[in-house]
């Protein structure tokens, strides 16, 4: 249940109705926007009479929500979530890029890659350490070693990083290790990592799993929020469906959907969707052209030696060329790309 309360409600008075929800059981959102002060009212809210709060003169509206995600709804929190990665902000005006290898290989490949997706106009790095990989057999990551190098790369080029954490256990690596922890399609609705997320404050990058529809996908944010850890970060990057074409379709109505439903920001990841180093571009600027907040694309000097993910792996080359273009698909948004 949302509670819009009148613009000229004064502070005791917001205390008192916090107080009574509060004392009847109900755990209470707030969202202080720029013009409206709402309280979010989360419980078993079947049991309040909606037309008895109207007693209270400083209620303006009260609204049951039907959606079952309430923490992420964009009802509970008109303005866009902005959320602070090491310095860079993800939502609000900017566009992000984030790059990178599929896989932290070696140190000498992130120490190589690292200027390169910087001086193309990437602010933040990828690597994946941990690697969910369909078989056994293929290479698996450097692991913590893996991790290590990202945050040396991170203190050289003064560049925050990302990586996937696969296992509850490593919660206090990443934590010490990158900026933004990205939970991957395959773990999306891990509810146990997902949890213990919530309980830490580092800003958490949610892949959309690989068949899940966006209220799944939306529920899974709603673990995170609902442990307290309000810096959630959306990944669109495609799911699965009967085309073969393509590793993934795209899913690009998922973007305006999302803006809908959510308050949190949304950044899309055109390589793992594509499959297919040739059709990312494309796929890049439709992004950005239908509102997201940003890219995380994949970037290697040597796709064809590359131990994870070659085939959809863009040469530096063609990152530069990328970024320009999608620095002007961001200008006729009216957004930046940072
Ligand atoms: C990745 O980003 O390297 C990755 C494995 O992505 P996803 O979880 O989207 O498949
Ligand atoms: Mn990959």
């Amino acid at each position: 249940m949302i509670i819009k309360l009148k613009n000229s409600v004064e502070n005791h008075q917001i205390e008192e109705l916090k107080k009574h929800l509060i004392d009847k059981g109900f755990e209470i959102h707030e969202s202080f926007g720029k013009s409206t002060v709402i309280l979010g009212v989360i419980g078993d809210t079947t049991t309040i009479d909606a037309n008895s709060l109207y007693a209270y003169e400083y209620i303006d509206t009260v609204l049951r929500v039907q959606e079952p995600f309430k923490k992420v709804n964009r009802k509970f929190k008109p303005d866009d979530t902005v959320v602070d990665v090491s310095g860079i902000k993800i939502g609000g005006k900017n566009i992000v890029v984030i790059a990178g290898p599929c896989a932290v290989e070696s140190k000498e490949q992130i120490e190589e890659i690292t200027p390169i997706v910087k001086q193309a106009g990437a602010s933040i790095l990828r690597g994946g350490a941990f690697k969910p990989r369909t078989s056994p057999y293929s290479f698996q990551g450097l692991e913590h070693k893996g991790l290590e190098i990202l945050k040396e790369a991170k203190d050289k080029y003064k560049m925050p990083v990302v990586s996937e954490i696969m296992s509850v256990d490593d919660i206090d690596s990443f934590v010490k290790n990158v900026d933004l922890i990205q939970v991957g399609a395959r773990n999306m609705q891990n509810f146990a990592l997902l949890k213990e997320l919530g309980k830490i404050d580092k800003p958490i990058l949610l892949k959309r799993g690989i068949s899940s529809t966006i209220e799944e996908w939306l529920m899974s944010a709603e673990y995170i929020l609902a442990g307290g850890n309000t810096n959630v970060i959306l990944c669109e990057r495609g799911i699965r469906t009967y085309e073969t074409s393509t590793r993934n379709t795209l899913d690009i109505s998922s973007i305006p959907v999302i803006k809908k439903l959510t308050h949190l920001p949304i950044i899309v990841d055109p390589s793992h969707a594509a499959g297919r180093w040739e059709y990312v571009e494309s796929l890049s600027l439709a992004a950005i052209a239908a509102g997201a907040d940003g890219l995380i694309i994949e970037v290697h000097q040597n796709p064809e030696m590359a131990l994870s993910d070659g085939q959809q792996s863009l040469k530096p080359e063609k990152f530069i060329k990328l970024v320009e273009k999608a620095k002007k698909i961001a200008e006729a948004m009216n957004r930046t790309l940072i």
